[in-house]
């Protein structure tokens, strides 16, 4: 009952007049290599330390939700995560414990999105989420719920006790052709603003030119 992937080779043998007179065909078990195919595809897209998706993952799948968006005129925000002070981290506790708090915000982004939406460690400390279908006041909800669960999550690593936070630079758009990169950089704006207002906050790009939308 089992389904295998098979290479099926076939070939016509024709005797000296040029008349085809049989076939040989040829089947071979192809599962291994595809399983391996699997494998692969899943670590060339995988963060090897947080296993959410990496920075080339979180890329591919934006731009093909950016695209999408442009058709069907749904809203996407973007939410640029950055790690608080996490330099303070590294220096008391160590690179280890380090590690295990990026694993664990990891996880906490991961459950405070809905599994359509799209995460990713786009940096060493910087993770994005791109929510689909989703404005401005829902994506602050959620961006609001994601600074609050973390910043109320007791870390506990290798005897150590510690709260961590995150600022979050938000960006809401509708797909054109405007690209990822360009989304980020407006968000990363949002999170430089979000830093120098005193961190463990959500700050939102506003668009100069958008007269109407003053988050
Ligand atoms: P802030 O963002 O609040 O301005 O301060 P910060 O201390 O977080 O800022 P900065 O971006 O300068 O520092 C980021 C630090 O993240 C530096 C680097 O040592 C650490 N880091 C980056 N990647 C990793 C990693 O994979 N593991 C660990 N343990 N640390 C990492
Ligand atoms: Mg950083
Ligand atoms: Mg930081």
């Amino acid at each position: 009952g089992d389904i295998l992937h098979i290479l099926l080779s076939v070939s016509l043998i024709c005797d000296t007049a040029g008349i085809p007179q049989f076939f040989i065909s040829q089947i071979q078990d192809f599962s291994k290599v595809k399983t391996y195919e699997q494998e692969l595809l899943k670590l060339a897209s995988e963060d090897y330390l947080t296993r959410i998706g990496n920075r080339r993952f979180f890329y591919e799948q934006a731009s093909r939700e950016i695209k999408r968006s442009a058709r069907s005129e749904e809203p996407l925000t973007l939410l640029l995560i950055d790690i608080d002070h996490f330099k303070n981290v590294n220096d008391t506790y160590g690179h280890e414990v380090g590690d295990g708090v990026l694993q664990q915000i990891a996880s906490i982004c991961k459950n405070s999105i809905r599994s359509i939406d799209i995460i990713g460690r786009i940096g060493g400390e910087e993770f994005a989420i791109l929510l689909l279908d989703t404005d401005y006041e829902g994506s602050h909800t959620t961006a609001e719920r994601l600074r609050h669960n973390i910043a109320n999550t007791d870390i506990k690593l290798r005897g150590n006790l510690l709260r961590t936070t995150v600022s979050i630079g938000a960006v809401t758009f509708w797909g054109d052709s405007k690209t990822i990169d360009f989304r980020l950089h407006h968000a990363d704006e949002a999170l430089y603003r979000a830093k120098n207002l005193g961190r463990n906050r959500v700050e939102y790009y506003i668009d100069p030119e958008d007269i109407y939308f003053s988050p």
